[in-house]
């Protein structure tokens, strides 16, 4: 799971935020990377930096029930989609980057993230705790996404 906040004091959300997942039934977290802080992509112009970082979890819910689960802590920690532009500010985001070998496509959910082969803010952190963890559809490990974006 990704964790991204650019609004309030993002790291005390960024830990909030991991310390209800791992509250959450069926799930666990079982690593956390260091928080990057790193520039805004795409959306408003001017926003502030974003703190960034992953977490491996230990996980026994669906996928549906997870992502469910995720965007309940986002609202609990403040985030208020009504409110929002596309990619702009917010107090809290999760998104679901892998779910071990599952490939999943549905409305609501694309798994493995649609973006992450793409998003340094993303690769950094997951290569620092799962640095041989395979992308599924790109047959790549992160460390290998990495240093793709050279
Ligand atoms: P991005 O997905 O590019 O990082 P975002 O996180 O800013 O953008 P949100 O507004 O948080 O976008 O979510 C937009 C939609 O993305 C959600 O309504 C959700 O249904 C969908 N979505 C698709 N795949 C995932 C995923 N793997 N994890 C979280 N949300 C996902
Ligand atoms: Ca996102
Ligand atoms: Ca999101």
């Amino acid at each position: 799971v990704a964790l991204g906040a650019n609004l309030g004091d993002r790291a005390r959300t960024l830990m909030q935020a991991a310390e209800m997942i791992d509250a959450a039934g069926g799930l666990a977290v079982r690593m956390i990377s260091q928080f990057i802080e790193t520039a805004p992509e795409g959306g408003p112009p001017g926003q502030p930096p974003y703190l960034n970082g992953v977490l491996e979890l230990d996980c026994r819910l669906s996928p549906l029930a997870l992502y469910e689960t995720l965007r309940s802590i986002e609202a609990l920690l403040g985030r208020n989609r009504a409110r929002e532009q596309r990619w702009g500010p917010r107090t809290c985001d999760l998104d679901i980057l892998l779910l071990g070998d599952m490939v999943v496509r549905t409305p609501e959910l694309t798994v493995p993230h649609p973006q992450m082969h793409l998003r340094r803010f993303v690769l950094e952190p997951l290569a620092q705790i799962a640095p041989d963890v395979v992308h599924p559809v790109l047959r790549k490990t992160a460390r290998e996404l990495l240093e793709a974006l050279g």
